[in-house]
């Protein structure tokens, strides 16, 4: 059986990729052209307070509204971005759009929303992010929000002269930092105490074996136990049933994130069904 299915999986695989391919035409150039064209845009998910359950955040999720395909998800293009360092003004993107679509109504949002937005570990070298994230802060002075940078746990970042002075200026600035996808990686917690993180989102991968897997909802006992004492906010990510939401309440997250509450969606749908 393998001798048929193995050259029947290879051709498989190869007609995907190429038909991927096809879809995004040379990769790198595409991308640049689309962010010319402002074609990534952002989506926003709701975060909700882990007890009430109120709104508490928004989680800015990109995606590439293509003409002829439609929504590409991020897995699509983030690498290529990350790679060819692309991500930085894509990202810058994200931040000034969201700016100019909620600053306006900033007055409508909850007392302490925090924006969260994704970080690729190289973008921590970049200086330009401090100005950035000041130009964001500046759209919403007169209405105290707080602004998130996330980055994942499998890509840590490097401990440079220049990372270090820009997490210090950031959080000068009051900008908080969360670890993503923590439980996938591998950060030590030496890491976690070394460059301050505020936030520990905890991994769908481990919500969403709750009631499941014993092995899972141990980790997730002990990741909690482990942020609790290092007095970091605690998210739950990827929360999709109401037995997720019975069996992490006794624990007094801070927040909850996942299908549950809410998909990402654009910011105007964000605005009409959350505020
Ligand atoms: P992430 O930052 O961990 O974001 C959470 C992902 O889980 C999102 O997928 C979200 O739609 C999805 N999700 C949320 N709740 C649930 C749930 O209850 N069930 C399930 N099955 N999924 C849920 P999305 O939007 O496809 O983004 C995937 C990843 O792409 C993100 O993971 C993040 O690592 C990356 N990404 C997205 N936007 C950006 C960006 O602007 N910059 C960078 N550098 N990376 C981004
Ligand atoms: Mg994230
Ligand atoms: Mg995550
Ligand atoms: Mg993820």
């Amino acid at each position: 059986v393998s001798l048929v299915l193995f050259p029947l999986v290879s051709i498989f695989i190869a007609l995907m990729t190429y038909m991927l391919l096809g879809r995004v035409g040379s990769p790198i150039s595409t991308l640049k052209d689309a962010l010319a064209k402002k074609q990534f845009v952002p989506f926003l998910q709701p975060v909700v307070d882990g007890t009430n359950h109120r709104l508490t955040g928004g989680e800015v999720l990109m995606r590439w509204q293509h003409p002829q395909s439609g929504l590409i998800p991020p897995y699509q293009f983030i690498p290529l971005a990350e790679e060819s360092g692309l991500i930085v003004p894509m990202t810058r993107l994200m931040m000034a759009q969201v700016r100019d679509q909620f600053g306006p109504i900033a007055a409508q949002l909850p007392d302490d929303f925090h924006f969260g937005f994704n970080i690729c570990a190289g973008h921590f070298k970049d200086l330009t992010l401090i100005e950035d994230c000041k130009a964001f802060l500046h759209a919403f002075k007169d209405k105290p929000i707080r602004l998130v940078l996330e980055l994942t746990e499998r890509e840590l970042i490097e401990s440079s002269e220049i990372t270090h002075s820009l997490f210090s200026a950031l959080r000068r600035m009051g900008v908080l930092i969360a670890m993503d996808d923590f439980g996938t990686g591998h950060s030590s917690l030496t890491y976690l105490q070394k460059f301050h993180i505020d936030i520990l989102k905890i991994d769908q991968s481990f919500i969403g074996r709750i009631g499941t897997d014993a092995l899972a909802g141990h980790i997730v006992d002990n990741v909690i136990d482990l942020a609790k004492r290092l007095q970091m906010i605690i998210v739950a990510e990827g929360i999709e049933t109401q037995e997720q939401i019975d069996y992490l309440t006794p624990f007094h997250l801070d927040y909850f994130q996942g299908y549950f509450f809410g998909k990402p969606v654009p910011a105007t749908e964000f605005m009409e069904k959350w505020l």
